[in-house]
């Protein structure tokens, strides 16, 4: 059986990095769900389809079609065929991100290509898979082998988005993905949370790693 490891927690918490580092250590394919909102934010903002206009964006949902390409490790989502660009890591994609995900039609059409990605994982023989996002404990695998919720004060967060030469509208996502009717940003409950804010990258990677395999 496969390992799945859940990494939620908020913007700028860790976890993409935590993430890369866990899949290489234990040869787990690694997913970032929060590139997938950001795709999915990049392409309807392309084609004029504004998250508030419901109907327009409903109609748009059923053309977007996902596929899957893996790049070393991770797995990367494709929009008819097409890989995201640098462009979702933009400011512009940023703002918008957050009123996507707050759509329950969007968070549906990646329930099940979210959980299809273990057979990604099966297929180039990955041992399991550590995925990451905002309700992977939560929604996506309840019942994963390792669930953790990564958390740290908004000061530090920011200090590390400023440190890789990035602007991000950290507390504003953080304060929508909270406060969302379908899947808010939480701690899931029986996941173990960690607070990073006094915890360099390597410790928490130990502090993960040493409880997947004590
Ligand atoms: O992880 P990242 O910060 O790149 O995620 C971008 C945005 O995607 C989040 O602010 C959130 O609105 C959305 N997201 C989500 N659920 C996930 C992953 C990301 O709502 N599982």
């Amino acid at each position: 059986p496969l390992i799945i490891v859940a990494i939620d927690g908020g913007a700028a918490s860790g976890k993409s990095s935590t993430s890369r580092l866990l899949a290489e250590r234990f040869n787990l394919l690694h997913v970032d769900t929060g590139s997938f909102y950001r795709h999915i934010t990049w392409e309807l903002l392309r084609r004029n389809v504004p998250s508030g206009e419901r109907t327009a964006l409903l109609a748009a949902l059923p053309s977007l079609n996902f596929s899957t390409r893996l790049e070393g490790r991770s797995a990367r989502m494709l929009i008819g065929g097409q890989p995201a660009g640098d462009e979702i890591r933009s400011q512009q994609v940023n703002e918008h991100v957050s009123h996507y995900a707050a759509v329950p039609e969007v968070r549906a059409i990646l329930l099940d290509y979210q959980r299809g990605q273990t057979e990604v994982a099966k297929q180039h023989g990955f041992r399991g898979l550590v995925m990451e996002g905002r309700d992977i404990g939560s929604v996506i695998f309840p019942d994963a082998d390792f669930r953790f919720f990564l958390h740290a004060d908004p000061a530090e967060r920011v200090k590390r988005r400023a440190a890789e030469g990035r602007q991000d509208s950290i507390a504003e996502r953080d304060r929508l993905d909270s406060s969302r009717k379908t899947a808010p940003l939480a701690c899931p409950p029986g996941a173990i949370d960690i607070d990073s804010t006094f915890l360099t990258l390597e410790q928490v990677v130990e502090k993960l790693a040493g409880l997947i395999a004590p």
